[in-house]
Parts: C-alpha cells; structure tokens; sequence
C-alpha cells in the first residue's frame, strides 16, 4: 500500500470521528430538551419518521423513553414490552405499527395543547424566566400599535429608562393594597420573591370594548389567574429554542454562585412544565419571528 492510499482514509477517519462526535452532543442536547419539556416527544417522533438520517431518527427508542419526563428504566422497559418495540429500535427505524402505538402512548401521557378554534381578542404571552416574553412584548409595542399592550403596575422602582405609565404605572405598598382593595386588578401577583405585579382591569375592557386585542405579558400565576377569570382568553405560551440555550440566557455571564445557578434551573424547569395549561406554543428563536406568531393568533382569535 502506497502512502498516499494510507492517508486519505487517515482523513476520512478524522472527519467522521469529528461527524460522530457533533451528533452525539446533539443526541445528548435533544434528551435535555425532551427532559425540560421544550420540545413535544411527538414532534420529535415527527422528525424522526420524516428523516431516518436526522438528529431524531437516528435517537435509540431506550434513550428517547428515557429521556422523557418521569421516565425510569423499570417503566420504559415495560412500555416497549407493551408496544411491542424492540429496544434496539432507533426512532427513524420504526415500523408503520410501531410508530402508530408509540404516538398513541405518547399522546394519551403528554398531551399537546389543542388549538380551540375561535378564541377571545385577550391575549396572555407568558414563559419560563428568561425566555424572553418582554421582547417579544417590546417588539410588537413598537411595531404593532394597533394591539393593546397592557401596562401592569408594579411596587418594583423604575429601572433607568423606563417611563411610569408606558413600561409600567410605579406604585408603592399602600397603592398597591388600594388597586386590590378596590378591585382594580385582574390579575396579580409577587414575582421572584419580590415585588408584587398587577394588571389593572379598566384599561383593559376599555380596549377590549373598542374592538382592539389585548396583550398582557405576566408571569405564569398570573396567567393562571387570567384563565380562571376569562376563561376564554388565548393563552400563549414562549419556548426557548433549546435548554441550552436556556440555561445560558439564564446564568449568563456565570456571576451568580452554585446554589443560585441550580435554583434558577430548578424554576425554569417548573415554569416548562406548565407549558400544558397554555393553548398555543410558540418559539423564540428569532424576537422578530416570534413576535409575528403572536400578533397571527392576535388576527385569528375571533371576537
Ligand atoms: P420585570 O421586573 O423584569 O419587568 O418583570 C419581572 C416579571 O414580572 C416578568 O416575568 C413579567 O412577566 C412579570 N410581570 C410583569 N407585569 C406583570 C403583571 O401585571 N402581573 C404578573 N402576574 N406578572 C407580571
């Protein structure tokens, strides 16, 4: 064998080695997002059957089923028995049967949200922390004047730059008790342990009766709270496009110490896992982007 027929495989080698190290940190970043709920085991499913050769398909069922929330050994070993699936399976590998059962199984235990057709003109845009949702709301305030954006009224003090009665009304204690007192909230709530946030209602019916769409930018109890109160009202929920990304939006620069850092994740990771009380899912991979498929359910949701 000449030199020259020895080092090109060499190369070869080199590159695949590179190939298979790139998949599989993608493989271990696609199981910490079906772990933290960021992306929907069915879609993932859906990529897989629809390229055999992806990311998705080329994902061990074992390894898929464990990486679902609340998935142990013990019990994903007795789905496959169940469904019938080999363990050796890779997703993109299934039969026609085996994806049948599987979607099945995973749609009766992770339920998507269902789109419920015509829907109020009283939009919520909430997410975990660190998402991104005030953007996402500063985007559409500066480009989509006709929408309503609500303007809560916060105990928190006014960060330099932001104006009392455009970012939010600044209130102390005492007003705060007032607004609630009188009823003057449709919704509030204490934020980070801290200050205490509402969403002052007559604004509100006020655009809503003048026939514009409402949008409010809340936490997810308050968005719990909208929903109890308008039941009716479109609750959107905002995704990051992965949880790395995520978690590097939300530790950031590294400043805070072990115990913050895992706190945070600990939140997040609650906050994802509500995303089921929400009735659309839209990701924030571009502010832009995201903030159109907010103001497109804004046209679609009638009345
Ligand atoms: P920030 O202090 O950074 O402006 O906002 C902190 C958090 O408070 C954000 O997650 C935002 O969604 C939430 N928030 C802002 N206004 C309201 C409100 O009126 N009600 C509730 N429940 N949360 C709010």
């Amino acid at each position: 064998m000449s030199d020259a027929q020895r080092t090109v495989p060499e190369v070869d080698r080199a590159a695949a080695a590179r190939r298979a190290v790139e998949r599989r940190r993608a493989r271990a970043s696609l199981k910490r997002d079906l772990t933290m709920r960021v992306v929907t085991p069915q879609a993932v499913l859906h990529r897989a059957t629809a390229d055999a050769d992806s990311v998705e398909g080329s994902m061990r069922i074992t390894d898929f089923l464990l990486a679902l929330p609340a998935i142990g050994a013990g019990k994903r070993d007795r789905v496959l028995e169940e469904l019938q699936i080999s363990p050796v399976k890779r997703l993109g590998g299934l039969g026609a049967r085996q994806r049948r059962v599987l979607e099945e199984w995973l749609d009766a235990r992770f339920p998507e949200p269902t789109p419920r057709g015509a829907r109020s003109r009283l939009l919520v845009l909430a997410g975990p922390t660190a998402v991104g949702k005030g953007t996402v709301a500063a985007h559409i305030r500066e480009h989509n004047p006709e929408i309503h954006l609500s303007v809560s009224a916060t105990t928190r003090p006014p960060r330099p730059g932001e104006i009392d009665g455009v970012h939010y009304y600044f209130v102390d204690d005492a007003e705060f008790d007032r607004l609630i007192a009188d009823d003057e909230l449709l919704e509030y709530a204490v934020v980070h342990n801290r200050s205490r946030y509402g969403t002052p209602r007559a604004p509100i019916d006020a655009a809503l009766a003048a026939g514009k769409t409402v949008l409010l930018e809340i936490d997810l109890q308050g968005a719990r709270q909208v929903r109890a109160a308008e039941p009716a009202a479109t609750l959107i929920f905002l995704l990051p496009p992965s949880w790395d990304e995520l978690v590097h939006r939300l530790v950031g620069r590294g400043t805070e110490d072990a115990e913050e850092r895992a706190r945070r994740l600990r939140t997040a990771k609650g906050e994802l896992a509500a995303q089921n009380e929400f009735d659309h899912l839209i990701v924030n991979e571009d502010v832009a982007t995201a903030a159109h498929e907010v103001v497109e359910l804004s046209s679609s949701s009638a009345r």
